[in-house]
């Protein structure tokens, strides 16, 4: 018996019984089959002795428990077709688009999306039991899903972040090929049966006692081949379909900061609700204006002159400019605040501008200058230094 055996037959259906039928049931649903189909009591019937033959071989791996799980196993990763599900269901609803990995790590971490809550671990069992699609192969209709959270990058100019703007937003992401609805197959034709695999969408390779299973290479385990390819799609079955929205960012939006969007996401299908749309936000940087929090930051030189004697500074603002009063005295490092002309907040408040008065060391001085310095000094006590000196004297 080859594990292509165990991916092709469904020894539940062979013993008409669920899935999570127990041991004795499956012993007695046995026990019958192969009563009604003994070759004793149907002789020379070859279609019994065929049906008592597959009964055995249910039972032999269903009525071991060691094997049955070995079976359930094998069958959650290959046998609910998850290689054939993508493209041959595309069209249908729980169908889904071909698997694409940088999709499932972009929609995961959001939260309440499709693959969303749990592990790698819990992404992949979810894939490989069907679940990737949306639907379960076991049981009814699958119900309604909500459609899977996108996550998107935006880079906003300084000034947009602090004052606000809407902005067009092109999302892309990976749907059904309308013109071929999926299948790949150029409108008109129909895809066919793999000839290598029998529609399986898996192959099996001996190698000495073992038999391995893999994805038949001829038709890349979707088990259908397409002799004329679906010219919008290449054959694949699936496009990238683009939508635009046009997002508001709120005054005040911040670098690194993320917008959730309810409702913005992917649709839902089958009348779920539609996933959320979460954009991270980056801020490009202003050549002159800093940011923190709601407050505007900016540096201006001035000479030591004006630090002494005081001034009048014209300093610009975001969208305008101020008139800042520099008092005679005025310490190198002061930060003068122009109320108001900061970021606006959602509640209505507005943040400063902080202005860093910095004040500049002239590299050069001319002979005129550099005398009138000499004479400055003259007159000005020296700086406040003494409780630098006696720690110096230590070492002197
Ligand atoms: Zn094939
Ligand atoms: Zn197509």
């Amino acid at each position: 018996m080859s594990s292509k055996d165990w991916i092709e037959k469904d020894y539940y259906a062979v013993l008409g019984v669920a899935k999570t039928a127990p041991a004795d049931e499956i012993k007695k649903a046995y026990r019958k089959l192969a009563r009604e189909s003994h070759p004793d009591h149907n002789p020379g019937d070859s279609k019994a002795e065929e049906r008592f033959k597959a009964v055995s071989e249910a039972y032999a791996v269903l009525g071991d428990d060691a094997k049955r799980r070995e079976y359930d196993e094998m069958r959650s990763l290959f046998g609910s077709g998850a290689f054939r599900r993508g493209a041959r269901q595309a069209g249908q609803p729980g169908g889904g688009v071909p698997f694409d990995v940088s999709d499932l790590f972009g929609g995961a971490p959001a939260g309440g999306g499709r693959f969303a809550g749990g592990g790698i671990s819990d992404l992949f069992s979810s894939f490989f039991s069907g679940g990737a699609g949306g639907g379960g192969t076991t049981g009814g209709a699958p119900g309604p899903a909500r459609g899977r959270d996108v996550e998107t990058e935006v880079v906003l100019d300084f000034h947009d972040a602090v004052r606000g703007v809407t902005l067009p937003l092109t999302l892309r992401a990976p749907g059904v090929c309308d013109t071929c609805h999926g299948n790949g197959a150029k409108p008109g034709t129909q895809p066919r049966t793999c000839q290598v695999c029998h529609g399986a969408g898996v192959t099996t390779r001996n190698q000495g006692a073992f038999s391995f299973s893999e994805p038949c290479r001829n038709c890349q385990g979707v088990g259908t081949v397409v002799d004329e390819k679906c010219p919008e799609c290449q054959g694949t079955g699936g496009v990238t379909k683009t939508r635009t929205l046009n997002v508001r960012f709120p005054a005040g939006v911040g670098d690194g900061q993320r917008i959730r969007l309810a409702g913005r996401g992917e649709p839902g299908e089958r009348g779920g609700p539609a996933g959320d749309l979460f954009v991270h936000v980056k801020v490009r940087p202003d050549e002159i204006f800093g940011r923190s929090g709601d407050d505007l930051t900016l540096t201006v030189p001035i000479t030591f002159a004006e630090a002494v004697l005081g001034t009048d500074l014209r300093v610009p603002t975001l969208d305008g400019a101020v008139t800042l009063r520099v008092p005679a005295g005025t310490p190198s490092g002061r930060i003068l605040r122009a109320r108001g002309k900061g970021v606006s907040r959602r509640d209505g408040q507005v943040g400063d501008l902080l202005v860093t008065l910095e004040v500049v060391v002239p590299a050069r001085v001319s002979d005129e200058a550099r005398a009138a310095l000499e004479t400055f000094v003259a007159q000005t006590p020296p700086a406040a230094r003494e409780h630098l000196d006696a720690r110096v004297r230590r070492f002197d």
